[in-house]
């Protein structure tokens, strides 16, 4: 259980996402993504030379780790755990995708 001291400092955290662009490539089985979805489970607003989201400011709630954890998650897990399962998934996809390990999101 996290001492009220890192839960109090853990509420500031921010996931460490470090855009390699492996989970908007893999939304095929999300359905709030489904008008997303170029058919190859790409989304078709992610610019494949930058891996930059092209509607990252207006992008839907489901994209947003910190705000699902706010909205959905916070009841369940604590931040950190919430964001360790996130990295697993992102560095798992990394993997898979043979991206570079400088990608891989380390939670502390
Ligand atoms: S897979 Fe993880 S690290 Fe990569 S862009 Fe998505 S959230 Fe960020």
């Amino acid at each position: 259980m996290e001492s009220h001291k890192a839960h109090r400092d853990s509420q500031h955290l921010t996931f460490p996402c470090t855009s390699c662009g492996e989970c908007c490539k893999h939304i095929t089985h999300i359905e709030a993504l489904s008008d997303f979805d170029m058919g190859n489970g790409i989304c078709k607003f992610l610019d494949m030379h930058t891996n930059q989201c092209l509607i990252y400011e207006t992008r839907p709630e489901i994209c947003k780790i910190d705000t699902m954890y706010e909205n959905y998650f916070r009841a369940t897990y604590t931040k950190k755990r919430f964001y360790t399962l996130n990295a697993n998934a992102c560095n798992l996809m990394q993997e898979k995708a043979n991206i570079h390990s400088q990608y891989r999101v380390h939670i502390q």
